[in-house]
């Protein structure tokens, strides 16, 4: 893995956020030499629910800093995942600004709406929820695929364990998480004669913002505090902890990386190993 990512180039959504998983994809990715494209909303807070969203400036000083820190080029490029023109105008400017990209990290995700059942839960925060996680690796890919093509590449779509295993109340999360499971499989098959790898990760429990704010919710829902259902989370974690963002990092770089270049369609846990099913 050392050599053969470095000068390749990398576009992560969702990574306009120090504290989220698409952050410590796009550093782990520069720290092996790539050259990376940090793409966010560059909006403030509310546009992905009430979970802090990547800003313009945030995003341009992870650009500055993963450049000067990893002698790599990184640019910062706002897209809003859930609008086609906003994405095809974010391809746009990367055909401009950095020509082929080897490598595509569809990560950015949000969830709307509170712990709901079906019953209940509000029609527009589910269609929504459905938009920002599943729709968007499809218009994403869509969008970026033509940059891609012509050259060995490989795309890593950020599902979860909620598309394997079905979480109370969180349904719109975990059908968009299952479908891009399938979405990953689907277009792996379509790809492959085009060598380009497609495979999933499935994080169970990454402290991130996102996860806190669910975590605040199901406490309140279930009339715990948050520790105590951290505390709870844990004791289903062999290994004992919450996962941290890095964690994501060394997997996916793993995955884009010729050390899996005979794995395709795949959706790895990564979760402690709270999921072991055969
Ligand atoms: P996060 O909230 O920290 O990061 C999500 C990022 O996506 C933010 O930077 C946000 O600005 C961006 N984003 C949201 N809506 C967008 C839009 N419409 N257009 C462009 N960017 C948008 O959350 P995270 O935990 O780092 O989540 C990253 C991915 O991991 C998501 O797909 C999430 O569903 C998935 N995931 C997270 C966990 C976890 O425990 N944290 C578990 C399973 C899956």
């Amino acid at each position: 893995m050392d050599e053969d990512l470095k000068g390749k180039t990398a576009l992560v959504t969702g990574a306009g956020k120090r504290s989220g998983i698409g952050y410590a994809v796009a550093e782990r990715l520069a720290a092996l030499g790539c050259n990376v494209a940090i793409v966010d909303l560059g909006r403030s807070s509310g546009a992905a629910g009430p979970v802090p969203t990547g800003t313009r400036q945030e995003m341009e000083a992870i650009a500055a800093d993963l450049g000067r820190r990893f002698r790599v080029q990184a640019w910062a490029c706002e897209a809003d995942v859930t609008e086609s023109a906003s994405v095809a105008a974010m391809a746009a400017a990367l055909r401009e600004r950095c020509g082929h990209i080897h490598i595509l990290v569809n990560n950015a995700g949000a969830s709307f709406g509170v712990p709901a059942d079906i019953i209940s839960y509000e029609e527009d925060a589910w269609i929504r929820t459905v938009d920002v996680c599943l729709f968007s690796v499809f218009r994403v890919s869509r969008a970026v695929l033509p940059l891609m093509l012509g050259e060995p590449g490989a795309i890593v779509n950020t599902a979860s364990r909620a598309g394997k295993v079905p979480p109370l109340f969180n349904s719109a999360y975990a059908a968009a998480k299952a479908g891009v499971i399938m979405l990953t499989k689907t277009m792996a098959r379509e790809l492959a004669p085009h060598r380009i790898r497609v495979n999933a990760i499935c994080p169970g429990q990454i402290k991130t913002d996102l996860e806190s704010w669910r975590f605040g919710l199901e406490a309140a829902f279930f009339g715990s505090t948050v520790e105590e259902r951290e505390a709870e989370m844990c004791k289903s974690i062999p290994l004992g902890r919450i996962g941290a963002p890095e964690d994501a990092g060394r997997l996916v770089a793993f995955l884009v990386s010729s050390d899996s270049r005979y794995i395709t369609g795949q959706a790895f846990n990564l979760d402690g190993g709270q999921c072991m099913e055969l």
